[in-house]
């Protein structure tokens, strides 16, 4: 089959559209059909170097496609089916695993990780890690949603507990992860505030839901928050950003407001003032990714129309290259997407 493959760390130069081996599915798998897989920033990080990475690899961890082959041991999944894979390797036998939290075991990976992803035609999954999809999904929309909308939902539901009338704070319209939270926290009948870089992401931002949008190059994010709360402040901020709006998002929260975060896209280094911490009783959570109970919960309401993924550009596979410094450019609103 054709893949495409790192051999080395770095740039979007060693992205290689090459010739590699069928997967051979276990007993126990269901070998899929990619028909298309979706980019999210871990591949870049993956393609920069992250430890625990094996050269030669496959990126890509948002797959969608068709069941072409049904391990021996599998009774409820035939060929020719349209599934996700959900993007998570986990051992299935911990405790931890078999109590549903499955990103919690020592074994957790994402696929194109710490093991190989969809960047390819073919690739072989445990039964456990197949979702079928309604036919009103077409296989771009459906690898939109698995990572950003399961990360999403687990620090609003899982993490934050997020309940009706509170108002939060979505870092990012245009962002995977933005996208998600913004519609979620929506369904939660949350007031939302987001925030994006120009007009048009600003437009996109309320077309999704959200109630307000701040620009965040032209204005101050916490003074605009503090206008439109009255000076109370929001109780949820969802960050992914990192250092660019670390201190602002601080600023955001109200007393015994909840900062949860899952991802550093700017820089991981961030100060925080303990005095402000305890004095206003902020609770900071870290998230990562979700367990396969939130990822059915959130595909539930995707396949039932509440919640859309946004597509912002297909390239042929062979393209992943173009793709990657596409999206290095930031200029996305929306997922983008390899078909094989
Ligand atoms: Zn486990």
């Amino acid at each position: 089959m054709k893949a495409t493959r790192i051999h080395q760390f770095g740039g979007p130069e060693v992205l290689t559209y090459e010739e590699v081996p069928d997967p051979k599915p276990r007993a126990d798998q269901v070998s899929v059909r990619v028909r298309a897989c979706a980019l999210n920033h871990l591949d870049i990080f993956v393609r920069k170097g992250l430890p625990g990475v094996n050269l030669p690899h496959i990126l890509g961890s948002d797959i969608a496609g068709e069941i072409v082959e049904v391990g021996a041991y599998i009774s409820d999944l035939k060929p020719g089916q349209r599934v996700i894979v959900a993007p998570m390797s986990f051992c299935g036998r911990c405790p931890k695993c078999l109590a549903g939290l499955q990103n919690q075991c020592r074994q957790f990976t994402v696929l194109g990780n710490g093991v190989d992803g969809g960047n390819c035609e073919l690739i072989a999954a445990p039964a456990a890690n197949i979702i079928p999809i309604p036919d009103s999904l077409d296989f771009n929309q459906a690898a939109s949603v698995p990572l950003v909308f399961v990360t999403a939902w687990h620090m609003l539901v899982g993490r934050a507990a997020i309940r009706a009338g509170q108002t939060v704070l979505v870092l990012g319209a245009n962002s995977g992860v933005g996208i998600a939270a913004i519609q979620i926290a929506k369904l939660f009948h949350a007031r939302v505030i987001t925030t994006a870089g120009d007009e048009k992401k600003m437009a996109r931002g309320l077309e999704l839901g959200a109630d307000f949008v701040v620009d965040h190059y032209q204005q101050r994010i916490s003074q605009e928050v503090r206008k439109i709360t009255h000076g109370e402040g929001v109780d949820i901020v969802v960050e992914h950003v990192g250092s660019a709006t670390w201190d602002e998002s601080m600023r955001c929260l109200k007393a015994g407001g909840t900062l949860v975060t899952c991802g550093a896209t700017t820089g991981p280094q961030v100060g925080i003032d303990l005095r402000f911490l305890f004095s206003r009783q902020l609770s900071l959570l870290g998230s990562y990714m979700g367990t396969m109970s939130e990822l059915h919960e959130v595909l539930g309401h995707v396949f039932a129309g509440r919640l859309k993924p946004v597509v912002d550009h297909i390239f042929p596979l062979r393209d992943t290259r173009a793709a990657h410094e596409y999206m290095e450019k930031s200029q996305m609103f929306g997922k983008i997407v390899l078909n094989p």
